[in-house]
């Protein structure tokens, strides 16, 4: 016999909890696949806004409607501090500071990333084309890829940080205090925000509860070119072991509705990539391939409109194999291929 299920709180009761600790979210709609971005207002000293939606005339007027139902206003705003450097959660950045006079609270690496933007986006589309290239996707799609990233440029913005962050700090406001905690994964700047006493974690994109939030393979800040490429999966893993370790009631996500639940959550993530893994692992029991086959056959056409994010999945997952020993690369006109080693079990 099987017990129904207990329900956890609904994200109306959960939202509820939220409001009631002075956090309001604010849905902002994104040009993106993903959705809105919820931004969250919280009613403290200074008036803080966490995250800003992206640069668009359509987001500022949503989020000038959503603080107005809270009977705020973009001007009385104090203080606008960032989970990560996305364009969906910053781009409004810098009108919201310019209107405001709001001090901006990110974490150090990410400042002098803000305060060159665009350069620093160009930089990073160069190093995502370069990685795709490496892996096998053929030139004509990197470079379709490249004008759509080019194109959605515009949502972000540039912005001076002037409360730089680091991790561990205490982000204090009159009624609370936030610890600042870098969880890189998601992107290299990921900071969540954690309110011990209230057991409130607002987590940015670093946990979604309706899609697995992806380990994208990023340029690093300090933007060394040199540097070996990012293991973002095996990153990830990591910042979600340590935030399993938080006695969070209440998770408010970057998307979507808040989680209650994170432990089951992160165990349910850690066990999809260990499934991935294994999957890819078969896979190479035929011979060979790329990264970007791989990609293929996990996800088929997807692999192709969103060649980025599938590469970095599969790349995150075949760092996890090579790190255990069981695949290891080699290069054909370099381009990176994948092969099982001797030690992976033979697959039926
Ligand atoms: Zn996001």
């Amino acid at each position: 016999m099987t017990l129904p299920e207990t329900p956890g709180p609904s994200p109306d009761e959960t939202l509820a909890t939220a409001a009631a600790a002075g956090i309001h979210a604010l849905a902002v709609p994104t040009p993106f696949a993903v959705g809105r971005v919820n931004c969250y207002l919280i009613e403290d000293e200074p008036l803080t806004l966490i995250d800003t939606g992206p640069n668009s005339g359509k987001s500022l007027d949503e989020l000038e409607r959503a603080l107005a139902t809270h009977e705020r206003t973009i001007e009385e705003l104090e203080l606008i501090v960032l989970t990560h450097q996305h364009m969906d959660h910053l781009g409004l950045l810098e009108i919201l500071a310019r209107r405001s006079g709001a001090e901006v609270a990110a974490l150090a690496i990410l400042a002098p990333y803000l305060a060159e933007f665009r350069e620093n986006v160009i930089a990073d589309d160069d190093y995502a084309q370069a990685i795709m290239r490496r892996h096998g996707i053929p030139a004509d799609l990197t470079t379709v890829l490249g004008a759509v990233g080019v194109a959605f440029r515009a949502f972000g913005s540039r912005g001076d940080v002037t409360r730089p962050l680091r991790d561990g700090d205490g982000l204090t406001l009159r009624d609370r205090t936030l610890r600042v905690l870098h969880r890189p994964g998601h992107s290299p700047s990921d900071t969540i925000f954690w309110d011990d006493r209230r057991r409130i974690l607002i987590a940015g994109d670093h946990l979604l509860a309706h899609i697995s939030s992806n380990p994208l393979i990023s340029r690093p800040l300090d933007g060394d070119q040199r540097a070996p490429r990012p293991h973002a999966l095996i990153t990830y893993i990591d910042s979600m072991l340590a935030t399993r370790e938080l006695p969070a009631e209440l998770v408010l996500t970057g998307h979507g509705d808040p989680i209650t639940d994170h432990v089951a959550l992160i165990d349910e993530r850690l066990r999809l990539h260990r499934r991935r893994a294994q999957k890819i692992l078969r896979m190479l029991d035929g011979g060979p391939l790329t990264a970007y086959e791989i990609a293929l056959r996990m996800w088929g056409n997807v692999a192709v409109t969103q060649a980025y994010l599938t590469l970095s999945e599969v790349l995150g997952h075949l760092d996890l194999l090579a790190r255990a020993g069981l695949v290891r690369v080699f290069e054909v006109d370099d381009v990176v291929h994948f092969e099982a080693t001797p030690l992976a079990p033979a697959q039926g």
